[in-house]
């Protein structure tokens, strides 16, 4: 019987899981980040590891390896992590690898940063396989970068790609990192929804928050922006126009930096606002770029919400 390989993308708000067969995803499942602790977010995992087994007519003796992308700071050689501020229980150090490779009788797993899981998806599965040199953005509830050069993932001294923290505009928006005027802080999903209600204390008018109560969300989700966006929204678009402004930015100067083959712009709100928001970005960029005549081509990821878990079975060699 083949075997295949799982992949998981743990998320602040849910883990998907992947099962994968000589690179053909041939089974998923999906659920909610446990709200409480650790030791519930590494049983959801196992649990969507079961599942996704289920939904391909495999189970545990049928695993090869998994792979878990994470957020947070990740011991790729011991598989703990820490530091992922919006996942529960995972500011400390947590044994994430050892504790699911146990509940899956000692089959090897591979833990990485999620972003970088996500290019890797990209690059192996998706938008990418054209090229050997691109760049992945991931523009969620915050923005995630990954690089690929030469055909290698690129780790640097273990944070390389990390587009979101770079500034675009000097003394400009505090960012989640403290510092001020990070692409994070005019893109990510968390920075607009603090721009928006910083408006809306200071006498702004915006349909925003009233699609986000009829939507039963108690944040400003991306297809909340979208379809404020959708009715016109004065904010919305103001808050939108600055993160396409922002990317444009911080896109152009890392492909004149890297003379890049393509970037793939992906993440919820990516992905979420689709064509249009890619189209809009790659203009922005062109504006900036050294060489506009020969323009990296900007893609919208192939794999979609997919990508961090597809990703996840690249990296523990499936
Ligand atoms: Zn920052």
């Amino acid at each position: 019987m083949a075997e295949v390989t799982v992949g998981v993308d743990l998320g602040g708000t849910k883990i998907q899981a992947v099962v994968v067969s000589d690179r053909i995803v041939v089974g998923q499942s999906r659920c909610a980040t446990p709200k409480t602790d650790a030791g519930d977010v590494m049983a959801g995992i196992v649990a969507s590891i079961r599942a996704a087994l289920d939904t391909a007519g495999k189970g545990p003796s049928d695993l090869r390896a998994i792979g878990i992308g994470t957020p947070g700071s990740v011991d790729a050689a011991t598989g703990h992590v820490s530091k992922a501020s919006n996942v529960p229980g995972f500011m400390d150090d947590v044994p994430l690898g050892p504790t699911v490779s146990e509940a899956f009788e000692g089959t090897c797993v591979t833990v990485d940063n999620d972003v970088r899981a996500a290019v890797m998806g990209e690059y192996r599965n998706g938008a990418g396989r054209p090229y050997r040199n691109l760049l992945g953005v991931f523009v969620g509830t915050g923005v995630g970068g990954g690089l690929i050069l030469e055909g290698e993932l690129r780790h640097g001294l273990g944070n390389a790609g990390e587009i979101g923290h770079m500034t675009v505009r000097p003394g400009g928006r505090r960012c989640s990192c403290h510092r001020l005027g990070c692409l994070e802080a005019y893109a990510g999903r968390m920075s607009i929804e603090q721009a928006a209600r910083h408006h809306v204390d200071t006498g702004h008018k915006t349909k925003l928050f009233e699609i986000m109560e009829r939507k039963g969300r108690d944040r400003l989700t991306s297809s909340v922006i979208a379809e404020a966006l959708d009715q016109g929204d004065r904010l919305a678009i103001d808050l939108i126009d600055a993160a396409i402004e922002a990317l444009g930015l911080a896109l152009a100067n890392a492909n004149n930096l890297l003379d890049l083959e393509a970037i793939i712009v992906g993440g919820g709100l990516g992905d979420r606002l689709g064509e249009p928001f890619v189209r809009r970005v790659e203009q922005e960029m062109a504006k900036n770029l050294r060489i506009p005549e020969r323009p990296p081509a900007v893609l919208q990821t192939e794999l979609g919400d997919l990508s961090g878990a597809v990703g996840a079975t690249v990296l523990a060699g499936g």
